[in-house]
């Protein structure tokens, strides 16, 4: 034991032999005392460069596949990908002058450069800010001159895009484009143009990375501002870290060097849901779809590629589960599908287990890097009836997020499976704050944090003593009717098990009597006719579906309009119905 006269000693002998990561004077005030026991561990800060490096060492040969739409993909190794990250952050550095803390924007599809930029720009002390390439014009022209981005990364191929906006974005001062394509449209804008291949080109292969603090900003990425103004989420080196660790459990998506994992949910949707950096960790091979993002080009890619694992929002599955239907392919190889984003519908699941296909549900967001939640069935509930249903829920917590429910008057709800409450979260990938522009202290507006500084997700379910949650709407959608709520993703699921039903949403709309009342909008299929007494039936009859939450009010809608992120839209929905614009049929 060790007093404390013995402890400062300590202390500043450990200080003075201190080589690099070695600070054992780091640990706190509550480090001190008589009886203190000081780790001895060191002190290593946990950065994406760590991983840069970890994956081209140790993971050299895995491969990130660009589907390009000829006859070859692009194949690049992770090896010649970090090289290239490499030159590429000389080039930002010595060309184009960005400096630490600069952001540097990606306006791009899931492609090797993509990757390169990933590590590059977080590596050199500079912040990667991914642009959503689905958002409206002025919402994407908010967003950067919010961020100051001083530098757009731009596939050659979202020229169009961006040209019209550079007048209007006064931050940007240069313009690098990836891949061929036109660039005349850029000339004129005031941003210095740059051509991705010859800006790296003979650039040094090494660049002395700065070691930096594990709790700086990597990289940044806007909420879609479905209500208000977008808001960023600032991650940092630690937070990817741990978040790709995360990832990378066998509890969650649990993959190897022996897989290839197709990138279908966009690099620029909450960086792909930790997927590249996580693939870095432990040699995960990548299948991106660049541009390619329509069924047939998927179920072709599927096909040729034989990708083991991949990751997409529901909506890009029932796109493929269409295609695969009319057009059969061989997908034999696809054994893991991770489904997040929304609800994964049942009947969807049931479909992709037909085929082979295990769908892994998982549930996360913007603010949680995303992953917080998968449904991987307990141990008990393997090869019972029980296990579907486990399936079907949002999943456990990961170790690391830590889970409450809150009720409508504040209070704690308990994990009894039928409590529902908003649910709340915090830990160490988890957002405590938005972004609030450069030198500006992060906000933290009351309606998401609580006071003690949980993130109020919005998102209303019941946690089961085992900790799955089920989630059962969103606060904004659930239908408030007299007093009760009636759950729109409940009657979603249950209409798109119905098979005349291609796409189903449920919307709240104003009724005198209750309050609100559910108004279904539903997407036929094919050849199909509608009968909404059947429909309706159907719901209480097969799916159980209590007879007051039953939708008075029906329409058919072409399609289901769909949010930037491939996510049904029903704040548009809302609209149409307002301004009258759609044929309501009341039973
Ligand atoms: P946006 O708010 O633009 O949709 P996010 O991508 O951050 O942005 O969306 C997060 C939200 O998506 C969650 O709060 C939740 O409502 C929904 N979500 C994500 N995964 C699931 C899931 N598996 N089941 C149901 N809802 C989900």
């Amino acid at each position: 034991m060790i007093d404390h006269h013995d402890l400062v000693t300590y202390r500043a002998v450990c200080a003075q032999n201190q080589a690099g990561p070695f600070d054992f004077t780091a640990q706190g005030d509550d480090a001190r005392g008589r009886d203190a026991v000081l780790s001895t561990m060191q002190d290593v800060p946990l950065t994406v460069t760590r991983i840069l490096t970890h994956g081209v060492r140790v993971h050299g040969r895995s491969q990130i596949i660009t589907w390009t739409g000829e006859a070859e993909p692009r194949r690049r190794s992770f090896a010649e990908a970090g090289e290239r990250a490499v030159r590429l952050a000389n080039a930002l550095r010595d060309e184009l002058g960005v400096r630490e803390n600069d952001r540097v924007a990606t306006l791009m599809w899931n492609n090797a450069e993509h990757v390169e930029a990933y590590f590059a720009v977080p590596s050199m002390g500079a912040v990667l800010h991914t642009l959503n390439l689905r958002l409206p014009a002025e919402q994407l022209v908010w967003i950067v001159n919010h961020a100051a981005d001083r530098v757009v990364v731009v596939d050659a191929s979202l020229i169009p895009l961006l040209a019209p906006l550079l007048p209007k974005l006064p931050t940007v001062e240069h313009v690098v484009v990836s891949g061929p394509g036109d660039r005349t449209p850029l000339e004129g804008t005031g941003a210095r143009v740059h051509a991705y291949e010859e800006l790296i080109d003979g650039r040094p292969t090494t660049y002395d990375w700065p070691e930096l603090d594990e709790r700086r900003a990597a990289a940044m990425c806007y909420t879609s501002g479905t209500t208000g103004d977008p808001k960023g989420v600032v991650y940092s080196h630690r937070s990817i870290y741990l978040h790709s660790m995360q990832v990378n459990m066998t509890e969650s998506m649990g993959l190897t060097d022996q897989d290839l994992s197709l990138v279908v949910v966009p690099q620029f949707h909450v960086n792909a849901w930790g997927l590249p950096h996580a693939t870095f960790m432990s040699g995960i091979n990548m299948l991106m779809p660049d541009r390619f993002l329509q069924p047939g080009p998927l179920a072709e890619m599927i096909e040729r590629e034989r990708p083991t694992h991949a990751a997409a929002v529901p909506t890009i599955w029932q796109g493929l589960l269409a295609e695969l239907t009319a057009r059969p392919r061989d997908v034999s190889s696809l054994v893991q599908v991770t489904i997040g984003g929304a609800a994964c519908p049942p009947s969807l699941m049931e479909s992709f287990d037909r085929l082979g296909m295990r769908v892994c549900h998982a549930w996360g967001m913007t603010e949680t890097s995303p992953l917080g939640t998968v449904a991987r069935p307990p141990a008990h509930a393997v090869g019972t009836d029980e296990e579907f249903g486990y399936r079907l829920t949002q999943g456990r917590f990961a170790a690391g997020v830590e889970a409450r429910l809150t009720g409508p008057g504040g209070e704690r709800l308990p994990w009894d499976g039928t409590s529902a409450g908003e649910l709340e979260v915090r830990g160490p990938w988890i957002a405590g704050a938005y972004y609030n522009g450069p030198d500006a202290e992060p906000f933290r507006p009351d309606d998401k944090f609580s006071a003690d500084g949980w993130l109020k997700t919005g998102d209303v379910g019941t946690i089961s003593p085992e900790g799955f949650l089920t989630l059962t709407d969103r606060a904004k959608d659930v239908i408030k009717s007299g007093g009760e709520w009636i759950s729109s993703v409940e009657l979603e699921n249950a209409l798109m098990s119905h098979p005349d039903v291609a796409e189903a949403a449920v919307i709240a709309v104003p009724d005198d009597k209750w309050g609100e009342r559910p108004l279904a909008t539903v997407v036929l299929r094919e050849g199909a006719a509608a009968d909404y007494a059947a429909l309706r039936a159907f719901l209480e009859e097969e799916c159980g579906i209590a007879r007051w939450q039953l939708p008075e009010r029906w329409t058919i809608v072409e399609a289901v309009p769909k949010t930037s992120v491939g996510k049904f839209d029903k704040k548009v929905l809302r609209r149409w119905y307002a301004d009258g614009g759609l044929d309501v049929t009341r039973l």
